[in-house]
């Protein structure tokens, strides 16, 4: 493992454009339920309540049963684990140029990380149906509570909690970018998914095989790299991207393997530097 972990390191030194993609495993160590796992909130609640048709039929019933999920949800009182805290200090240093995430928690965000692109939204914030103004998700529930249901923006327009509800579309500018990401980096680190649900399952594989055949109807325009992108995976299991697209796939845990692995990197860096 330790030969694992020094290798790895070696490659994010080496690399000059390294992204990660993160998915609910990187978060369950803060305490974040994974949503499709044994613990998850669909195991509770029909999944179907989460659509947008649902809520549009009935914003002020949604906001209702909100206030009794996001208890079960974690959000408020959940903070980063040293994992998210070592993709900060990746990016710090120079050699993340960002994270794509699956996560809707902020939890990227609240370690330190910049140049975060969000798939499916971001659950600390409500947004304007009709304008387009995000206020913070506390603001809504308090009108919620104070019976203000829905809660609505000072244009009128109903709130809804800005992450991506079943039936809606990826941002596409996320899409977008993340994709640009996938061409053009070098080394993708995969941690705490197994990258099979549409989108992040594709972007590992454009990482590695520089596959642009429809990407330019996305409006994704980058010249691949000719070199395919290096690819680490840091997960608890093995997933299908193990045997077929990973380089190098380390097992453990996000909170301890990301710290090992940036403590390496460090090492290399500082040496580097006294030589
Ligand atoms: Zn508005």
């Amino acid at each position: 493992m330790r030969e694992l972990v020094k290798r790895v390191a070696e490659e994010l030194v080496s690399s000059d454009h390294a992204v990660a993609l993160t998915g609910a495993g990187i978060s369950t160590e803060s305490g974040i339920p994974d949503f499709r796992g044994p613990r998850g909130l669909w195991k509770k609640y029909d999944p179907r309540l989460f659509t947008y048709s649902n809520f549009v039929r009935d914003p002020g019933g949604f906001w209702r049963l909100w206030l009794e999920v996001r208890r079960e949800a974690f959000l408020a009182d959940a903070t980063p684990n040293p994992g998210h805290a070592a993709l900060a200090k990746l990016e710090q240093m120079g050699i993340l140029k960002c994270i794509i995430t699956q996560n809707v928690d902020g939890l990227h965000q609240k370690a330190g990380s910049q140049n975060v692109i969000e798939f499916h939204g971001n659950l600390r914030y409500a947004k304007c149906l009709s304008c387009g103004t995000r206020v913070s998700i506390e603001a809504a529930e308090e009108a919620a509570l104070r019976g203000e249901l829905p809660p609505r923006c000072g244009c009128g327009g109903v709130l809804k909690p800005d992450a991506v509800f079943f039936e809606e579309q990826i941002p596409q500018e996320a899409l977008r970018a993340a994709l640009e990401h996938a061409l053009v980096c070098d080394l993708m680190l995969v941690v705490g998914t197994s990258a099979v649900v549409y989108p992040a399952a594709l972007l590992p594989r454009v990482a590695k095989e520089r596959s642009t055949g429809f990407l330019w109807m996305m409006g994704v325009v980058s010249k691949p790299r000719d070199k395919p992108a290096k690819v680490v995976e840091v997960n608890l299991e093995p997933t299908p991207l193990t045997d077929s697209v990973a380089d190098y796939t380390i097992l453990g845990r996000a909170g301890e393997m990301l710290p090992k692995i940036v403590e390496e990197v460090e090492r290399i860096v500082g040496s580097r530097r006294g030589s």
